[in-house]
């Protein structure tokens, strides 16, 4: 396990699931964390609790990051608090499911503009002090979804497909300066993501998966602090499925 020691990472929807298990993880390989949220204040408080026990700096970060200009406004935060950003989580995300036919137009805009956007927006802001810095690491979240689609996720899924080809286009831009820039895709985790979905659902989504079970947010976590190493220097433009087999 790498040495994150003087490194600091910013987590984008860190208050919850994947995010905070994300958060942990860093913070236990020794990078402080900046622990950004939407709107879950006291989670997010919990999770920089949690890594500040951890021997971890650590402070929270409101924005919604389908907001441009609070992108800008947030990774200017966390460098001016810490010095410096060496790694950038894109993980928040949101689900409005429908069919094709039958779903609203608005909720598809709101899924690319969190998912895919604001992917977009925080790269841009983040980059700029990665270049300065000469180095950096950027792992998004993708999904299975974004790999395979599924039914009644037209937005989620192009949203998750977007992010492929985002991060395929800037771990080219950005390899001359010494910064990563990878995704990772999960298959069926155990979130609020997925607990509100109906039991039926859960069933037949767990018989796709080769090994017969739902992931842990800590399974996604490990796999994205492996990708924001020092040591995975020669790893860009990848996509990592943690899925159990799912997408195989
Ligand atoms: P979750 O439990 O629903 O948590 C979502 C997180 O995103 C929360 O921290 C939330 O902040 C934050 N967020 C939502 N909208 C935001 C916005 N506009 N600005 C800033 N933060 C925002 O979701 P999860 O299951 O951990 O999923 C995390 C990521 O993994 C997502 O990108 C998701 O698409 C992806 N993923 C999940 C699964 C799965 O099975 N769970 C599978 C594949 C991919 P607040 O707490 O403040 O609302």
């Amino acid at each position: 396990m790498s040495d994150m020691k003087g490194m600091t990472a910013l987590v984008t929807g860190g208050s919850r699931g994947i995010g905070r298990a994300i958060c942990l993880e860093l913070a236990r390989r020794g990078a402080s964390v900046a622990v950004n949220y939407a709107g879950s204040e006291a989670a997010a408080r919990e999770t920089a609790d949690q890594c500040r026990a951890l021997g971890v700096e650590a402070e929270i970060f409101q924005a919604d990051v389908s907001d441009a200009a609070a992108c800008e406004a947030l990774a200017r935060a966390v460098r001016e608090r810490f010095g410096r950003v060496d790694i950038l989580v894109n993980n928040a995300g949101i689900t409005r499911d429908g069919l094709l036919m039958t779903a609203k137009e608005e909720d598809f805009d709101r899924v690319i503009a969190t998912n895919l956007k604001g992917a977009y927006f925080c790269m841009k802001a983040v980059s700029r002090f990665m270049v300065r810095q000469k180095f950096g690491r950027i792992v998004s979240l993708s999904s299975v979804v974004g790999l395979r689609g599924n039914a009644g996720q037209t937005g989620y899924a192009a949203s998750k497909a977007g992010i492929v080809g985002l991060t395929k286009a800037a771990a080219k831009e950005l390899a001359g300066k010494n910064i990563t820039v990878n995704a990772v895709a999960p298959g069926y985790i155990e979130t609020d993501m997925t607990a509100v979905l109906p039991e039926k659902t859960k069933a037949a989504m767990t018989a796709t998966i080769p090994m017969g079970r739902p992931g842990a947010a800590e399974d996604v976590a490990r796999a994205v602090a492996f990708l924001a190493e020092r040591e995975s220097a020669y790893i860009t433009g990848q996509v990592l499925c943690v899925d159990g087999g799912m997408a195989v």
